[in-house]
């Protein structure tokens, strides 16, 4: 450009537009993180978190934060003609939110789209074989997470996991954890932990304990964890979050080692707010999700 100062003004004005716009966006967000959290909301949470009256009150205000957070940020689409309802995103709100207490959080960044499907839903995938052949192939999953900040959920499967919040089954809470593993840069197990030293331990008690329930599921024993969780390093790491949130106390008494690092790293003890109850054994296949 020729003349430097029509440069310099163009430039100052896309700086000052930019600036704007992100000054509004985050007033809009504290406006959001610090607007009452209104009783029919609370009448929902409620039902989507049984134990919710029983959490200390701290834990209570945080949940409220993040759940306000979250759907601020989140856009909800419904799939297969579902019509998304405040009940729906209040439950998955409510839900992946438990995740995040206690804890440094950017409220899952990456997550900006939830595609909600009445029930399971098909997907397809490019898969290629050990000869290297590349095909597509068809599942039916009730819940996956992917890269590009997309969640999708099954709205039958979601209710079910709050139906029963005693069973390790929860495909929110499994879903986002998938979410939190991935904000390391890859989906792996090893989400972000608090200091540098953490991933030590991590990395031998989770391997053991991956390898261990590998052993379980060849030999078809059952486990507090869902052999679902064999698949890989990113499925044990979901399905763990599931049974410590679902299942503490036995997952304490059953895997003490695993049940240490996952408080640590998610900075609560479900155990202190979850009713003690018989842990479920012989668990029915457990549906696919990814
Ligand atoms: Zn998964």
């Amino acid at each position: 450009m020729r003349d430097p100062v029509l440069f310099y003004v163009i430039v100052g004005g896309l700086a000052g537009i930019w600036a704007v716009a992100w000054a509004w966006r985050r007033y809009r967000w504290y406006s959001a993180s610090k607007a009452p959290f209104p009783e029919n909301w609370l009448t929902q949470v409620r039902k989507a978190l049984p134990f919710y009256d029983h959490m200390p009150k701290p834990l209570q205000e945080q949940l409220q934060t993040h759940i306000k957070q979250f759907l601020f940020r989140k856009q909800f689409v419904g799939c297969a003609g579902l019509v998304v309802t405040e009940e729906m995103r209040l439950t998955i709100a409510a839900c992946a939110s438990l995740l995040l207490l206690n804890r440094p959080t950017l409220n899952f960044r990456n997550v900006r789209w939830i595609y909600l499907y009445p029930a399971e839903f098909v997907v397809r995938h490019t898969v290629q074989d050990a000869a290297g052949v590349v095909s597509t192939e068809d599942g039916v999953l009730a819940g996956e997470a992917w890269h590009n900040g997309r969640v999708i959920l099954s709205w039958d499967d979601v209710q079910q996991g709050v139906y029963d919040f005693n069973d390790g089954r929860n495909v929110v809470l499994h879903e986002f954890a998938h979410q939190l593993d991935a904000e390391s840069g890859a989906m792996n197990g090893a989400p972000l932990l608090r200091s540098k030293g953490a991933y030590g331990s991590w990395a031998t008690i989770l391997s053991r304990e991956f390898n261990s329930l590998r052993d379980h599921a060849y030999f078809g024993a059952n486990t507090v964890l869902d052999t679902y969780g064999a698949t890989n390093p990113a499925e044990f790491f979901a399905v763990a979050t599931e049974s410590f949130f679902e299942e503490p106390d036995s997952l304490s008494e059953e895997h003490p080692e695993l049940f240490t690092e996952l408080l640590a790293y998610y900075q609560v003890d479900p155990r202190e707010w979850r009713p003690k109850v018989a842990p479920k054994r012989a668990k029915a296949a457990k549906k696919v999700i990814s």
